[in-house]
């Protein structure tokens, strides 16, 4: 990190990071925004705005993070903060059934043709972890089969080798994970086919599920090599296992039916968060009925949630989702393309080695020149290069996230200006990262 600067000061910023530190560990709600791995004071965001976020010293950003892909129509959607305070308005938790979580739930099923029946939660993370105890409790099997680099939100078992912060700071398995949480989970290398027919032959009628990010996102953009996803799917119906596709970034994002619309690979069981949700904490798990069906009150698999189903967050959602219809991926595809086509041409011209990978409008930058495709390859990369310039964009009103491991994304919101303004701050910051050193 010696190589970065930090062009600018955020004195607001700083003062309120100065009072979080005293009052919440590390000065924040979620370790990714605490700027550690770029270094630098982390920007305290006031209001957002379409594609633009203001922080509390008043400078704007155009915003490539998008609250880490929910807000993919960008801020403060007219629709859907109309949505938002109509149901406000009719109070906003009532710990029993309403209709506004039957719609969010016939619109996830109507769009993603594997859902046969879904289960609203609250964050991915309980999306993941209920959807881990159900096969469990559905097959009568302990072991999980995860990929290294892949993150499925904190649950216990899944944090082995996982990607997002863990791979961020580089953490080994995080204390306070047992043993016994921790070893019925079984790690393979992504994009391993032959690894998870070998686990499966090491573990006769143990495995209860193969877990993978749709599309994985959390150690950068590493997509599916063609057939990986089917092979996994094969595997598990060939051993009695479920295929749990974790959408929670993916889903509604990739496409209209998110990365299942993209490859067309049927899952047992899928996992949703972010978009769904419209920047309120909504999430879900869902899909074949006979196996959702295990779950209480139908059947013996406990899972529950004071506020599963709030209405708010699902009146954010449904709002949102009824938004996102083709025009608006193929606006969210072609901001994509074009964010993408101005970033390595910048690198490029400045001679930086680097390899931008996309899926989708998902897309990431790794400062490397070989592909990569599971999170030995993306750990290789020279992250020093992103932080000075990640810096860079920062200091000129372009917010990415801030760490090399993560992806990007763009939102209907992004016009002309805003690409206009990424593509002006780009080549300072090219120029920073070819001169970076570890
Ligand atoms: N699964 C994936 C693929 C994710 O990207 C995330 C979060 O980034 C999660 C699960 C966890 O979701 P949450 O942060 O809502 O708990």
């Amino acid at each position: 990190m010696d190589s970065v600067s930090f062009p600018y000061d955020a004195p607001v910023s700083q003062t309120l990071f100065d009072r979080a530190s005293l009052v919440t560990p590390g000065g924040v709600n979620s370790p990714v925004r605490a700027f550690r791995a770029v270094g630098g004071t982390p920007r305290f965001m006031v209001s957002g705005t379409g594609p633009y976020l203001t922080d509390a010293d008043g400078r704007e950003y155009v915003d490539l993070v998008c609250s880490w892909g929910p807000m993919i129509l960008g801020h403060a959607h007219p629709e859907v903060t109309a949505a938002v305070q109509e149901a406000v308005a009719r109070g906003t938790s009532f710990g029993t059934p309403g209709e506004g979580e039957v719609a969010l739930a016939e619109e996830i099923v109507a769009r993603v043709a594997p859902v046969e029946q879904v289960r609203l939660v609250s964050s991915g993370t309980e999306a993941t972890m209920s959807a881990i105890r159900l096969a469990r409790g559905f097959t009568g099997r302990a072991k999980v089969i995860k990929f290294a680099g892949c993150y499925h939100g904190h649950v216990d078992a899944l944090l082995a080798a996982a990607g997002s912060g863990v791979a961020t700071f580089g953490l080994p398995d995080t204390p306070g994970v047992t043993g016994a949480q921790a070893g019925d989970t079984i790690v393979l290398p992504y994009n391993d086919a032959d690894a998870v027919r070998a686990a499966f032959r090491a573990h006769p009628g143990e495995i209860a599920c193969v877990i993978t990010e749709a599309s994985p996102g959390n150690m950068g953009v590493v997509p599916p090599l063609p057939g990986f996803n089917q092979s996994l799917k094969d595997v598990c119906a060939e051993n009695g296992a479920l295929y749990i596709s974790d959408e929670v970034m993916t889903g509604f994002r990739t496409s209209k039916a998110g990365w299942f619309g993209v490859d067309g690979v049927v899952p047992d069981l899928m996992t949703f968060g972010k978009v769904m949700g419209g920047g309120f904490p909504a999430a879900a798990f869902g899909g074949r009925a006979d196996v959702m069906g295990h779950l209480a009150p139908a059947g013996p698999v406990y899972q529950a949630g004071t506020l599963s189903g709030n209405p708010v967050a699902t009146a954010a959602g449904l709002a949102q989702l009824r938004l996102l219809d083709d025009a608006a991926y193929e606006k969210v595809d072609a901001v994509s393309a074009a964010v993408r086509g101005l970033v390595t041409d910048a690198l490029a011209k400045e001679g930086v080695a680097h390899r931008l990978q996309s899926a989708s409008n998902m897309f990431s930058v790794f400062f490397t020149d070989g592909e990569v495709r599971d999170y030995e390859d993306a750990k290789r990369q020279e992250a020093f290069r992103f932080n000075a310039f990640f810096h860079s964009m920062l200091s000129q009103g372009v917010y990415l996230p801030p760490s090399a491991f993560e992806s990007w994304f763009v939102s209907t919101a992004h016009d002309d200006a805003a690409v206009e303004r990424i593509a002006a701050a780009l080549p300072a910051a090219a120029r920073a990262a070819a001169e970076a050193t570890a």
